[in-house]
């Protein structure tokens, strides 16, 4: 058996203690792919389903942020068609510590018509009957087949945890996260429309403790916006935008 040399030892045991500062913690985002499994989303105008696209657009985001490591680490709720319960998700984004949880999802509507991007963060129902109606849909369609939609109409639950949320800054922080990605998307799709950001009683965002937000990024049953979210090409841009808007957020409050 070879000894080891000297040298080596010396400088092993004399290199100095490398203290992690803050600063030098990744950036850690939970990508939360809508659906999955079981939980099929909402059903496009083509005959796909959402939780398809959302994965797709997901795993397209994952790739690209995989570049910014070492400064950004990346972890998904799910990377398969598997079915994922919506009280897991942000508890994984809970468990990993993560700085940001970004939940990718697709809209849909009764009407052919509506098009377009929109982002929200957690918020009491009741005030925006549009809103609520995105948040219902998207709770019923995340809940597993057969099961009771978690609460839906828990609005004194969802007061209580605003407090919360309020109290430890992370509405705000909510707020000018899901600005910055619905501010990018609109820049990198100016032949969609940019709807509002809004809060509503999302089931995913409620026991999220970190930064929260459910992005919308389009119509699936619109003709041409449906057709867009089924195209390499444009999932790669929205990828691209989600991308932008995660490092811009990150950008002064991890680096
Ligand atoms: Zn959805």
């Amino acid at each position: 058996m070879r000894s080891i040399p000297v040298v080596l030892l010396v400088a092993v045991v004399f290199a100095p203690t490398v203290v992690a500062r803050a600063e030098d913690r990744p950036f850690k985002v939970v990508v939360d792919p809508g659906h999955g499994g079981e939980s099929m989303g909402a059903l496009g105008a083509y005959g796909i389903y959402e939780k398809y696209v959302t994965l797709s657009i997901a795993l397209r985001l994952g790739r690209l942020l995989e570049s910014e490591q070492p400064r950004v680490a990346t972890f998904f709720t799910r990377r398969d068609d598997v079915f994922v319960d919506l009280p897991s998700r942000p508890a994984l984004a809970n468990a990993v510590g993560a700085d940001a949880f970004v939940s990718i999802h697709c809209n849909a509507s009764p009407s052919p018509e509506p098009f377009g991007v929109e982002t929200f963060y957690l918020g009491a129902g009741g005030t925006d009957a549009d809103a609520d109606q995105v948040a219902d849909r998207e709770n019923a369609a995340g809940a597993a087949p057969g099961e009771a939609v978690p609460e839906t109409a828990d609005d004194a639950a969802v007061a209580a945890i605003l407090g919360d949320l309020r109290r430890t800054g992370n509405l705000v922080e909510s707020a000018a996260l899901a600005e910055t990605v619905q501010r990018r998307l609109a820049k990198g799709f100016p032949e969609t429309q940019s709807r509002d950001v809004r809060q509503a009683r999302f089931a995913v965002l409620k026991r999220a403790t970190m930064p929260a937000i459910v992005v919308e990024v389009g119509f699936l049953t619109h003709a041409e916006e449906g057709m867009n979210l089924l195209l390499a090409t444009y999932q790669e841009r929205i990828a691209a935008a989600l991308r932008d808007a995660i490092l811009e957020y990150a950008r002064g409050r991890r680096w």
